[in-house]
């Protein structure tokens, strides 16, 4: 079972084994420019994902939703998310992004003003200075609480879901709260209402999620076909990313501030704490330059390959001189400090910019 509220490491080729994900670079090919995340393997699994390649190669209509659960800082992991909508939002796709206020009040005991307080600060605030267009006529950005669309959908959907499933996919107990317990069907709403007919019925859909968030794609999944003959759902499809690993190994959680880096924080205390991540070196310079270094084990490289390196054959000739031991960590270290305290910079810059338009945009979707 994969809890979804839970920041357990999720091994990979397991879930692709066991849950029926597919590897995403079988369908790299069929794509014209695969986003850099696909094609180095960082988006690494599937579900149904042929009928977004299809729709993407006939410029047809298809949307994709992904969610937000405001409950604190962001963090540079989850860029990831925001670098695919773009990705999404050049190819044409309508793009749904609900903020979930009554899940973060369900499972976090977040109040509704609060959590919409931190989603615009926050999240929308990093959404736009990352680069979403916040003016594309296809982008939704909402609160679920105020979308009534999505709330009495969920409850039409709750009608054929007991709580015997709710049970065996979430592991909810008899102590579980029932607005946490019904929380999983306003996501399931908030995935199939852009294919309502009210919203231009019914299309492909893609979630992009980190695979901590399958229970709530099998049960969607699961949902829309009862409800197909209802409402002609086509099932939505999903992508897994990676994680990226915390500055201390293990995972990047906001939760736990020594494991990350927040889009917040100003240059020179991401540098400083980029300078401190967990390498992949050896104990000592004389061992690396024998036997080389381990990049697949190295926060340093992992930051280049997600977020900081958009050439590949750079990020190639550091691999290659990682492993023989021609470079070492402190060089190395310094090259991506280099290149984040730049990103950060920007980025500064791009969020004084963007915190007007982050303020008006929940607004401006309700008219
Ligand atoms: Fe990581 Fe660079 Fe050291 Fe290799 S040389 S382990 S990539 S910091």
């Amino acid at each position: 079972m994969i809890d979804p509220w839970s920041s357990a490491i999720v091994n990979y080729e397991k879930l692709i084994e066991e849950f029926g994900i597919k590897p995403f670079h079988d369908l790299l090919g069929d794509l014209e420019d695969p986003h850099i995340l696909m094609r180095r393997g960082i988006v690494f699994g599937h579900r149904d994902y042929g009928r977004i390649v299809k729709a993407i190669r006939e410029k047809t209509n298809f949307a994709v939703v992904t969610g937000m659960m405001p409950s604190g800082k962001m963090h540079i992991g989850h860029k990831m998310i925001v670098d695919q909508l773009i990705w999404y939002q050049e190819k044409g796709a309508e793009i749904y992004i609900p903020i979930a206020d009554m899940e973060s009040y369900s499972a976090r005991g977040i109040d509704f003003p609060e959590a919409k307080n931190i989603a615009i600060e926050e999240y929308i605030t990093n959404y736009i200075a990352l680069g979403l267009d916040p003016d594309d006529k296809n982008l939704h950005i909402y609160l679920t609480s105020e979308n009534k669309i999505v709330t009495d959908l969920a409850y039409k959907l709750a009608k054929r879901v007991n709580m015997n499933e709710m049970k065996a996919i979430y592991g909810f107990s008899g102590s579980t709260n029932i607005a946490h317990i019904y929380a999983p069907m306003i996501q399931v709403a908030d995935i199939l209402h852009p294919q309502l007919e009210e919203c231009g019925g019914p299309k492909p859909t893609v979630v992009p999620v980190g695979p901590d968030q399958d229970p709530h794609i099998r049960l969607t999944r699961d949902i829309a076909e009862r409800f197909q003959s209802q409402f002609k759902f086509i099932t939505p499809s999903s992508t897994y990313h990676r994680f990226i690993t915390g500055l201390t190994g293990g995972k990047m959680s906001s939760s736990k501030p020594k494991t990350a880096i927040f889009l917040s924080d100003s240059p020179d205390v991401a540098l400083k704490k980029l300078k401190s991540a967990k390498t992949g070196g050896r104990e000592s310079l004389a061992e690396q330059k024998k036997m080389g270094g381990v990049p697949e084990d190295c926060v340093i490289y992992e930051m280049l390959l997600y977020h900081l390196l958009p050439s590949d054959s750079q990020l190639k000739e550091i691999h290659q001189q990682c492993r023989e031991g021609s470079i070492m960590c402190g060089e190395c270290k310094a090259h991506a400090a280099e290149r984040m305290k730049d990103f950060f910079k920007d980025l500064k810059k791009k969020r004084e910019k963007a915190k007007n338009k982050a303020r008006t945009i929940l607004d401006d979707e309700l008219n």
